[in-house]
């Protein structure tokens, strides 16, 4: 990295991640955020899913055909005087359950919203997760060079379905073939737009003021009254920014802009840079450590198989939660009260990757595994603690898994218990029979873990159809209600990869049903390691 400034100081590291729809823009704003980072010279760049050149990091054939990544890299680029980290969410067919962990271990989240659209399932679901630590949350509403609903309108439907309050930092100045560009409201400044320059920095063109006349020269006497009046209504009916609710995780500073076009991103980048908290602690079994402790700490929110073929290794990524990544240092990984000395930690440069000199909280650094390393793994300078908050979340979509050869049921089951504490998929065995199930959240797992199987294990499997809708993980208070329940819904009962106790229903109806039928028993969508 050519700007190695503020390296150490974490006051000015904005670690985040992007939440969004398939097709809302991740992608392309990925791109933009790098441009202005430096980190790329020239936009389009990072996956090529639509130009056929792929990431460094593709693995498999199967991403290769499908032209889809399924590393969730980081990236780190300088912008405006901080240190940024991107974390990417597999958000296409590699959607899975990476994507909802990785949420775990940023401190902000951008969410990118088609403003065409407003807000889809996906965004949804990853609110819902973002809302178990209240992350805070910044709005870029995205492809304002096409006819979008109206901005209003569109504010209403967030705050109305995601129940979270929206703050206009931007408001636009027409949509579609007459985008003229935003106001922004903190800057009383008309930032004008221009077609065409999608893929540079933009020199911009400014006006001061609200009232200029120079604006209604600039975007036409019309258009200039519509916004003055609209900036009427929108002061008046939207909440103002408020630094500590923002914090909260209950409003959201809202941007518009097109990341096509490359514009009103660095708005947003700046909106980041101020408001979004720097590296925040984490919770352990015994207290918080706060990320301005000395001693080193850090936990595991992913496990990647075989990123590059000539290394054929698996690496966890971790985020630091406090002090400092010393190459060649010593670590205690807690889980299995173990030192180990690690000298070859990975930084990810845009799809790259580099030996790693130094690393500080907010920053992940990848870990060579060798097969000890799990997910939810806290490493330390030495002391004896684990971080929590890094769960497992119940899957989505449900398979029978069965072999071609039924000899090999010991390694089938080895090989999918390892994968799932990996985080690959999650593997269920019903208390009533021998199936087994892989449950996973994206599509893309079911493949992975087959391939996976066959090339590490040895063993080849076929999928059948279940059906199975949803689990839950069960507990109770008390024991003996927990046993009665046992008995009584036996036939719905299945352990997973840790032989924790999983209810697994054939519909959302009969999940809710059993919900009313036993009060004593919790049931619960996501599970801590
Ligand atoms: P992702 O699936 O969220 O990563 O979305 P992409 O970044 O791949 O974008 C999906 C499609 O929308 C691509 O064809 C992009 O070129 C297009 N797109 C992204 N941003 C804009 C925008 O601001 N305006 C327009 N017109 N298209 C956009």
């Amino acid at each position: 990295m050519a700007e190695k400034n503020h390296l150490s100081d974490i006051s000015k590291r904005r670690t985040f991640a992007i939440i969004s729809h398939p097709d809302a823009g991740k992608t392309t704003i990925t791109e933009k955020v790098l441009l202005f980072g430096r980190a790329l010279q020239k936009a389009g760049t990072v996956k090529g899913k639509k130009s056929g050149q792929h990431a460094k990091s593709d693995w498999m054939e199967m991403e290769k055909e499908r032209g889809i990544s399924v590393t969730t890299s980081v990236m780190q680029f300088p912008y405006a005087d901080h240190l940024v980290n991107l974390l990417d969410t597999p958000g296409h067919e590699d959607f899975s359950e990476d994507t909802y962990r990785t949420l775990t271990a940023v401190d902000s989240c951008l969410m990118v919203i088609d403003a065409a659209k407003g807000v889809e399932a996906r965004t949804r679901k990853l609110m819902e997760v973002t809302r178990l630590r209240d992350t805070p949350i910044i709005t870029f509403m995205n492809k304002l060079d096409r006819d979008i609903r109206d901005p209003m309108e569109l504010l209403d439907e967030v705050e109305t379905e995601l129940n979270i309050a929206c703050a206009p930092i931007t408001w636009p100045i027409g949509s579609g073939k007459s985008f003229k560009g935003v106001y922004h409201l903190h800057r009383d400044e008309t930032i004008l737009y221009q077609s065409g320059q999608g893929h540079t920095i933009q020199p911009v063109r400014i006006i001061k003021g609200l009232d200029n006349p120079e604006l209604d020269g600039a975007v036409g006497s019309d258009l200039a009254q519509t916004l003055r009046d609209e900036l009427e209504l929108v002061v008046g009916a939207s909440n103002e920014f408020d630094q500590e609710l923002f914090m909260a995780g209950e409003i959201t500073p809202v941007f518009f802009g097109t990341a096509l076009g490359n514009f009103g991103v660095d708005h947003m980048l700046d909106g980041l840079v101020e408001w979004a908290p720097a590296p925040l602690g984490r919770e352990t079994e015994d207290g918080r450590i706060e990320a301005d402790a000395a001693a080193f700490s850090g936990f595991v929110f992913k496990i990647q198989a075989n990123m590059d073929p000539k290394h054929r290794d698996r690496i966890a990524f971790c985020r630091i939660v406090s002090g400092k990544y010393e190459k060649g240092m010593k670590m205690k990984h807690t889980r299995i009260g173990k030192d180990v000395r690690i000298a070859d930690a990975l930084t990810f440069l845009a799809g790259d990757r580099a030996l790693l000199e130094e690393a500080y909280a907010g920053d992940i650094i990848g870990l060579h595994n060798h097969g000890t390393i799990r997910i939810g793994d806290t490493f330390t300078a030495g002391e004896n603690f684990r971080f929590t908050g890094i769960p497992n979340f119940a899957p989505e979509l449900f398979k029978r898994i069965r072999l071609r050869d039924p000899l090999k049921q010991k390694q089938l089951l080895k090989g999918l218990i390892q994968l799932s504490e990996e985080g690959a998929v999650q593997v269920f065995r019903p208390l009533v029979n021998n199936d087994l199930i892989v449950g996973a959240v994206g599509v893309l797992q079911f493949d992975v873990v087959v391939a996976r199987l066959k090339s590490e294990y040895n063993v080849e499997a076929i999928y059948e159809h279940i059906s199975v809708n949803t689990a839950r993980w069960v507990y109770s208070e008390d024991p003996r209600k927990l046993d009665e329940f046992r008995r009584k819904a036996e036939h719905n009962l299945a352990l997973d990869g840790g032989d924790n106790l999983t209810y697994i229903a054939p519909t959302m109806v009969n999940l809710q049903l059993a919900r009313e039928r036993y009060p004593d028993i919790q049931f619960t969508h996501t599970r801590e390691h």
